[in-house]
């Protein structure tokens, strides 16, 4: 019987064939650090229990409609949100990832689904970063009445937290005065002005051209929101490797790719302790 190496020495000596990190990260990233994940009613409206009350579902409230229709809702919603991931510390895997990246020619770039701003908040480059979701940092007109996107540094929410109710005026628009609301792709959304996004993609395809054995780990990207898993897909079909981490959902097409069955800091965690 051979003795088969450990999936995380595996990964780890995938990292060190590498010439540049893609980090694709989905919700399970954030959960680590703290941050609710909105995966099914239940979870969602022990997060946010007025919207429990009112029997809010997530896809409702993340609407422009919820905007137009209740907007000191919508933005006690976003605003709740904005505040927690302005308090947030990204948890540990983040510098492991940022170290590993530092480490290659290349350097990293990273692909998330995410609208927290973490990465950014954890040390990586803006320029380095595709928000393919777009960010709750930064808002647009609801209308919209132009294709502006601007931070939203100065917007500081008061939220009633129990009632989810925004109580201090939500930002306006610049140009018109109108609601704004964030640059975030939501739900029954033709309104998401995906500029920045468009930017943000195309650097990170500017960047993978030059990448000759790039190396995807994938975070916490499930099934349900396939866009994370897409991209991963991509990377590996023009010859990239996979590391996959995820409890639930860890499984690999190849042999070459490496699933580990963890949480996102868990599954680092490990990788760093077979690097060591
Ligand atoms: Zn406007």
């Amino acid at each position: 019987m051979t003795t088969s190496r450990s999936d995380a020495a595996r990964a780890a000596e995938l990292i060190a064939q590498a010439d540049g990190l893609v980090i694709a990260a989905g919700a399970g990233m954030g959960v680590d650090s703290g941050l609710p994940d909105f995966r099914g009613n239940e979870g969602f409206w022990q997060a946010y229990p007025a919207l429990g009350r009112a029997r809010m579902e997530f896809t409702r409230i993340a609407s422009p409609v919820a905007f137009r229709e209740n907007p000191a809702q919508a933005w006690g919603f976003y605003g709740h949100r904005l505040a927690l991931y302005r308090d947030t510390v990204p948890h540990a895997g983040f510098a492991m990832l940022r170290a590993w990246g530092d480490a290659m020619p290349l350097g990293a770039f990273v692909f998330t689904s995410n609208v927290d701003g973490q990465f950014q908040k954890a040390g990586f480059s803006q320029r380095a970063v595709y928000e393919c979701h777009g960010s709750i940092h930064h808002l647009q007109c609801l209308e919209p009445c132009c294709g502006n996107i601007w931070p939203a540094d100065d917007f500081v929410p008061d939220v009633d937290a129990d009632a989810c109710l925004l109580r201090n005026e939500p930002p306006r628009c610049p140009d018109c005065g109108g609601l704004a609301r964030p640059n975030i792709l939501m739900f029954s959304d033709w309104n998401w002005i995906e500029q920045r996004s468009a930017m943000q993609a195309a650097r990170l395809s500017a960047w993978l051209e030059n990448v000759r054995r790039p190396l995807v780990i994938e975070l916490g990207a499930g099934t349900a929101i396939p866009s994370v898993r897409h991209f991963s897909q991509g990377v590996v079909q023009r010859g990239g490797r996979l590391v996959r981490i995820n409890p639930r959902e860890h499984q690999v097409a190849t042999a070459s790719d490496v699933g580990l069955a963890a949480g996102a800091l868990e599954g680092l965690r490990a990788i760093a302790a077979a690097m060591a």
